[in-house]
């Protein structure tokens, strides 16, 4: 059984990870018209991964006796300025993210509510991964500027990093 307050905080993670699958379908979409399949494809790929840590924290609270509720997500952005943009934005939202989880993880450890603790180290561990890699595609859109032949070389990366995640 988990507190009230926690059950709170739970689903309020819930709707932090499912608005995050949104940012990123957005962003998916937006570099499809933009001809840059393999980031629209890693876009994509990391949207379903965010559904899934929701479903993980969906299926806790369930576990847990809680109940979960549902919140209403907000648009994301429509469109975005620049690559740049775009990965400054994810890299931005994945440290948003690390910041909630830590919260939790002191909420959990205060309230001495060990089960969730230990639920969310999957959490920590996860986000040193997402900021890892979001943060060294966003090195190398920086070192290639505007574009270019280089450009296409990591929207291929991508596209094949996204497949091998399959
Ligand atoms: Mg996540």
């Amino acid at each position: 059984m988990i507190s009230k307050a926690m059950q709170v905080a739970l689903n309020d993670q819930i709707q932090a990870e499912l608005a995050s699958a949104y940012l990123y379908l957005s962003i998916s979409a937006w570099c499809e018209t933009s001809n840059l399949q393999g980031h629209a494809a890693w876009m994509r790929k990391q949207a379903t991964e965010e559904v899934q840590h929701a479903m993980k924290i969906f299926g806790y609270i369930n576990d847990q006796n809680g109940k979960v509720t549902l919140q209403a997500i907000d648009q994301p952005p429509p469109t975005f300025k620049s690559l740049l943009d775009v990965w400054q934005k994810t890299l931005a939202n994945e440290q948003g993210v690390t910041a909630r989880i830590h919260k939790l993880c002191d909420k959990a450890a205060k309230a001495s509510d060990h089960a969730t603790l230990e639920m969310l180290q999957w959490f920590v561990k996860e986000q040193v991964e997402e900021e890892k890699s979001v943060g060294t595609v966003l090195e190398q859109i920086k070192m290639i500027g505007a574009g270019g032949p280089a450009l296409f070389f990591v929207d291929r990366h991508l596209g094949k990093e996204a497949s091998a995640k399959e």
